[in-house]
C-alpha cells in the first residue's frame, strides 16, 4: 500500500454503508479521500467520527453522480485543489422497488443514470486527470451478484428489483470494456469489479432482507475487498471479485 501513500482518492456515495467504510479504510491507509454523495452533511459526520489526525484526509464534496453538470464541478474543484485523482472507487448505486411493466419510467431512468452513467461520467474525469499526469491509476467499479445472476423465479411472485439487476450486468461489460480501452491506449491504469452479495446497508430491499435473513455481510468487508485490490503489485489486475456471505442462496 505505500505507493498509494498522500495520494488521491475520489470515493462516489460516501455517506453511507460501503461507500463509507471505503472512504474510512482509505484514509486510514494515509490516502487523501474525497467523499463525494449529495447528503454531505453525512460524509461530514463521518469525517467528525475519525481520529483527529485523520480527519483533514478526508474532504466531504457535494456531487450528483447522474448529472454531468454536479460530475464536472466536483472534478474540476478537485483538480484546483490537488495535483490529481489516482484512485477512483464508483461505489454511487440506487434502486427503486417494482415491476419494469408498470413502475414510474423517471425511477426506472433515474437507476439507470446513477448506476451506469454515474461511472461513465466520473470515469471520464478521472481517466483524464490520470493520462494528463501519466499516472497509472486504479478505477474501482463496486458491481453485485446480481450484475452477475438473477434471482432464480419464484412461483406466484413478481420480482420487484427491475432495472437494478440489468444495470449491474452493465457494469460488467463497462469493466473489460474500460480493460480493453486502458490496455489499447497503451496505458497501465487498472480497473477491478467487486461484487457483493446481500451487505447489510439502507439499499437492501425488504425483499432481500427477508430472503438475507442472517446471511449477509457488512460494508467493511467490501471496503478489504478494494485495499486488497489497489495493494496489488503493478502486474496483477483483479479484474473481478466476487464476495458472498457465508450461506446465500442465490
Ligand atoms: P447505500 O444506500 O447505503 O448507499 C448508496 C450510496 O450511493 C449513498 O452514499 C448515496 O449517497 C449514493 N448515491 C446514490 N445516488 C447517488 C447520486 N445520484 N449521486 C451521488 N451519490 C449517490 O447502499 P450501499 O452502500 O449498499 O451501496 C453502495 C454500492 O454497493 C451500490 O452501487 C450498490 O448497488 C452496491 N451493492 C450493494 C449491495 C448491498 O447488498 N447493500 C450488494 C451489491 C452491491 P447520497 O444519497 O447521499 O447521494
Amino acid at each position: 500500500m505505500e505507493r498509494w501513500l498522500n495520494r488521491v482518492a475520489v470515493v462516489t456515495g460516501a455517506s453511507s454503508g460501503i461507500g463509507s467504510a471505503i472512504a474510512k479504510d482509505l484514509v486510514n491507509s494515509g490516502l487523501t479521500v474525497i467523499g463525494l454523495a449529495r447528503r454531505i452533511e453525512r460524509v461530514k459526520e463521518l469525517q467528525e467520527k475519525l481520529p483527529a489526525a485523520q480527519r483533514n484526509r478526508l474532504v466531504p464534496l457535494y456531487c450528483d453522480v447522474g448529472s454531468e453538470k454536479s460530475v464536472n464541478e466536483a472534478f474540476d474543484w478537485i483538480c484546483q485543489h490537488y495535483d490529481g485523482i489516482d484512485i477512483l472507487v464508483n461505489n454511487a448505486g440506487t434502486l427503486q422497488t417494482g415491476q419494469l411493466v408498470d413502475m414510474k419510467i423517471a425511477h426506472i431512468q433515474q437507476v439507470i443514470q446513477t448506476n451506469i452513467m454515474g461511472i461513465v461520467l466520473c470515469t471520464q474525469r478521472a481517466y483524464r486527470s490520470m493520462r494528463e499526469r501519466q499516472f497509472d491509476g486504479h478505477i474501482v467499479l463496486i458491481n453485485s451478484i446480481l450484475g452477475h445472476k438473477l434471482q432464480s423465479a419464484q412461483v406466484g411472485v413478481a420480482p420487484d428489483l427491475n432495472i437494478y439487476p440489468p444495470s449491474k450486468h452493465a457494469v460488467n461489460a463497462l469493466t473489460e470494456m474500460y480493460r480493453q480501452e486502458f490496455l489499447g491506449l497503451g496505458t497501465r491504469i487498472k480497473v477491478t469489479s467487486i461484487s457483493p452479495g446481500a451487505v447489510d446497508t439502507e439499499i437492501i430491499p425488504d425483499s432481500l432482507r427477508h430472503i438475507a435473513n442472517k446471511t449477509i455481510l457488512q460494508s467493511e468487508d467490501i471496503s478489504q475487498a478494494v485495499l486488497f485490490a489497489i495493494a496489488t503489485p503493478p502486474h496483477v489486475q483483479i479484474h473481478e471479485l466476487t464476495i458472498k456471505p457465508l450461506g446465500e442462496i442465490i
